[in-house]
């Protein structure tokens, strides 16, 4: 038998945020499930140029450690239980809308290996009837580097987003949901839903996983 199936089986399966013992097939611990429906849905304030947001918790606790072991220790698997809580958050939207997730920085993708927004865009495009486009529409130029710039940097640059080319003949008078995992300043969220006015987009309803108040 291979080391890592022996491992597998000899060590008691844990819930990968709170480390407590975990139901057969699950991916999280109960009470860990019962902090994420504990947590409140936050809609004030949406950044420039987006009409509403729906962000399912604050950047903090069970939220945050969910969304770091997806993103940071690569448990991709997790992306279905991240997307089922937006889509839960996300009171409304019209039978024509289209999920967008906020392009990101190409280096980043390169290194992390996939690229998070994506997965949960996919995720909450399957789980509803809301479609997503096949291609990317919108493109983040530069290094676009905005974690650890804090957050006046990142209110003084914000990143360069554009619409690709062709991408008014998709968005052109749609509703689009963009999808960020965070909302840290609504620097991201706001210049991506600046492209997509230029491409035509009528509303722009922001769904994130988290917020950092
Ligand atoms: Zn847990």
């Amino acid at each position: 038998m291979k080391a890592s199936r022996l491992a597998r089986w000899t060590v008691p399966s844990s819930c990968p945020l709170c480390r407590s013992s975990l139901e057969p097939d699950a991916l999280i611990c109960g009470g860990c499930i019962r902090d994420l429906n504990q947590s409140r849905v936050l809609r004030g304030d949406p950044p420039e140029g987006v009409d509403r947001i729906s962000s399912c918790a604050d950047h903090d606790g069970t939220a945050r450690d969910l969304l770091v072991a997806f993103k940071f220790r690569r448990m991709t698997g997790l992306s279905g239980l991240i997307a089922g809580f937006m889509l839960d958050a996300l009171d409304q939207s019209g039978p024509g809308a289209l999920v967008i997730g906020v392009p990101p920085a190409r280096l980043r993708t390169w290194i992390r290996g996939f690229d998070p927004v994506a997965l949960l865009a996919a995720e909450i495009a399957g789980g509803s009837a809301v479609s997503m486009p096949a291609e990317p529409l919108l493109r983040r130029h530069g290094a676009g580097r905005q974690r650890g710039q804090g957050r006046a940097g990142r209110l003084a640059r914000p990143p360069d987003i554009r619409p690709l080319n062709d991408s008014g003949r998709l968005i052109g008078g749609r509703e689009v949901i963009l999808v960020d995992d965070v909302m840290t300043t609504g620097a991201t969220l706001s210049a991506s839903a600046a492209a997509l006015r230029v491409a035509g987009a009528v509303t722009v309803t922001a769904l994130t996983f988290t917020r950092r108040l």
